[in-house]
């Protein structure tokens, strides 16, 4: 069907551009204000009816974000910093959704934005050099430049529980949760999955519901994030020189102003090492947490049990009940291998007594029946039930574009059929003028995302405007740079405790899904420079025509 619609389109009836972007989201809105200045003619499309992606749609009780706000910000423009206050040191869900707003209105970007419109398939026509992109609405969209702003946490995971369809209460995803809220005052919940989304919900859903049953498959290491105004020591710093700690974050490893611990943990004491991780419990920080206690807990398993350890003894502290403080207790990954969550009294919200924990790993989910969830040991009747099953990361949103044609009519779909490959995260061989925004290969997920995309959309923008004023039209990776940029990720990741862990980093969680570590564990800043290099270099890796 879709592909019937991909061949009905033409280029002649198509809007044209020079650049088309899809999503319009953090990135989205970033390329569209580059690609203007830069003087391309250029439209985005989304599925949404308005901006803000990942904060459009994730509007569940208790969504915020996870690095400091302050830092969770766009960076390009010195006036929009000043412009713009955050109210919390974690900002909500609706605070962030506004501030895109606002973006959007400041440099007027909403005018080229097609809305309530999925671009459906996108190919590649060799003679004309063009894209063709054939969307569910309105005229397909023919344009030099395709750029993929479509976001790794977008496209969410469908459930895979038998019966969901016979079930006869509500149901909610926490990644499309309705935008009039939802009232659960007296109801009997269920959440799936605890995971960040249903680590930020569970205590606020907990407040409302008659009961509320989560069920768990596999337990997250989560944080307490104090949250509150930013701590006056930011404020202060950040007061005093932003650029520098603007420019600071942009050399980091995760794109956050605060350097990683040099210290390693066998030259502390044992005292030391709790004191380090006591002021770091108590400060709310998941960066500093992951980064900043000691130089090896990110890359040897000893120094990394060390520092669970200690987070395992707070979980069985606050949890009263053993058993559900054991289930709680993540033992099959080392922190950090996992996207750890930060929490306002998620823990603690077992000890209330309307709320019950289900492991999984002792009692499967069997089926969804009429009335409610039932396990191969017990039968819960529920009114609702809530998804936090999260998405299918870093390339399900690209996969949902179908079939993306590339040279010669080669799919996507046939070139990533062993997993992602790409050169630098943002483009793929055989797919000329085509980027991916925190594409697979890029640090992404492994950073503070604002800054990553503010770095990939410069590069990407530049690049273009330099292939416009140098005569070029088509750019594309060459084969042996993409296997060179595959092989240097997997150098980086052996060193990492990433391979000890099954992940949606890894594609673990979708089934069928190939699995590999997709995001660039190098860091950000390693990461800056070598795409800096590879512009002073002539472009070293890509083929220019
Ligand atoms: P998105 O915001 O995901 O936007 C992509 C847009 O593309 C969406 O609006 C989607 O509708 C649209 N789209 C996709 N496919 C199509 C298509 N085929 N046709 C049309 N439109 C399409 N990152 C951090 O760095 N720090 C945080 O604290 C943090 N917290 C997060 C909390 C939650 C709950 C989630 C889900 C993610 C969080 N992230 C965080 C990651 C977050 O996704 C990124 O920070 C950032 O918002 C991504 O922006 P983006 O523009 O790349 O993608």
């Amino acid at each position: 069907m879709v592909e019937a619609r991909a061949q009905e389109a033409t280029h002649g009836e198509a809007q044209t551009v020079d650049v088309a972007v899809v999503g319009a989201g953090f990135a989205g809105l970033y390329l569209l204000h580059r690609l203007r200045k830069a003087g391309f003619s250029t439209v985005a499309l989304d599925t949404a009816n308005d901006v803000g992606g990942t904060w459009y749609w994730n509007r569940y009780p208790g969504a915020r974000c996870d690095i400091q706000t302050v830092d969770y910000s766009y960076t390009f423009d010195p006036e929009l910093e000043t412009a713009w206050q955050w109210s919390e040191k974690y900002a909500t869900q609706p605070e962030i959704l506004r501030y895109l707003g606002f973006v959007a209105d400041r440099y007027d970007l909403r005018r080229d934005i097609r809305f309530g419109t999925r671009v459906l398939g996108a190919s590649w026509d060799e003679a004309r050099e063009r894209w063709l992109l054939t969307t569910d609405n309105g005229p397909a969209v023919s344009c030099r430049h395709y750029i993929m702003a479509t976001g790794c946490l977008s496209q969410p995971k469908p459930p895979e529980i038998d019966g969901v369809h016979d079930f006869r209460g509500e149901i909610y995803f926490t990644s499309r949760w309705p935008h009039d809220g939802v009232d659960l005052r007296g109801k009997r919940v269920a959440v799936i999955g605890t995971g960040s989304s249903g680590i930020q919900s569970i205590p606020i859903i907990a407040e409302q519901a008659s009961q509320l049953t989560v069920f768990q498959r596999t337990p997250n290491f989560a944080l307490p994030a104090h949250n509150g105004p930013l701590p006056a020591d930011r404020a202060a710093q950040l007061a005093q020189d932003r650029n520098g700690l603007r420019e600071q974050a942009r050399w980091s490893l995760t794109g956050v102003p605060i350097p990683p611990a040099t210290e390693f943990s066998w030259a502390m004491s044992e005292t030391e090492r709790r004191e380090r991780f006591e002021k770091m419990w108590a400060s709310g920080d998941l960066v500093g947490m992951l980064t900043q206690l000691w130089a090896d807990q990110g890359v040897d398993a000893d120094g990394n049990a060390l520092l669970a350890d200690l987070i395992r003894e707070k979980i069985r502290e606050i949890v009263k009940d053993p058993e559900t403080a054991e289930a709680l207790t993540p033992h099959d990954h080392p922190f950090g291998a996992k996207r750890p969550c930060l929490d306002t009294n998620y823990y603690a919200t077992f000890n209330r007594p309307n709320v019950t924990l289900v492991n999984l790993r002792n009692e499967p989910i069997t089926s969804i029946t009429a009335n409610g969830i039932k396990t191969d040991k017990r039968s819960f009747d529920i009114d609702v039930i809530v998804f936090a099953t999260g998405f299918d990361a870093m390339t399900g949103a690209i996969r949902a574009v179908h079939p993306i044609k590339g040279r010669g009519g080669k799919s996507l779909d046939d070139s990533w059929a062993n997993g992602p490959e790409t050169y630098l995260g943002l483009t793929v061989a055989g797919f000329p003028n085509l980027f991916l925004i925190t594409g697979p290969g890029s640090p992404s997920v492994l950073s503070n995302m604002a800054v990553s995309i503010e770095q990939h959309v410069d590069f990407v923008v530049d690049r273009l405007a330099e292939m416009r004023n140098a005569g070029f039209t088509t750019i594309e990776p060459t084969e042996t740079a993409q296997a060179g940029w595959s092989r240097h990720m997997a150098d980086c990741a052996t060193v990492t405790l990433h391979r000890l862990a099954n992940t949606w980093y890894t594609g673990a969680n979708v089934p069928g899904k190939p699995q590999a570590l997709m995001p660039y564990t190098g860091g950000v800043g390693p990461y800056r420079g070598i795409c800096n290099e590879i512009v002073s270099r002539g472009m070293l890796g890509f083929r220019l025509t």
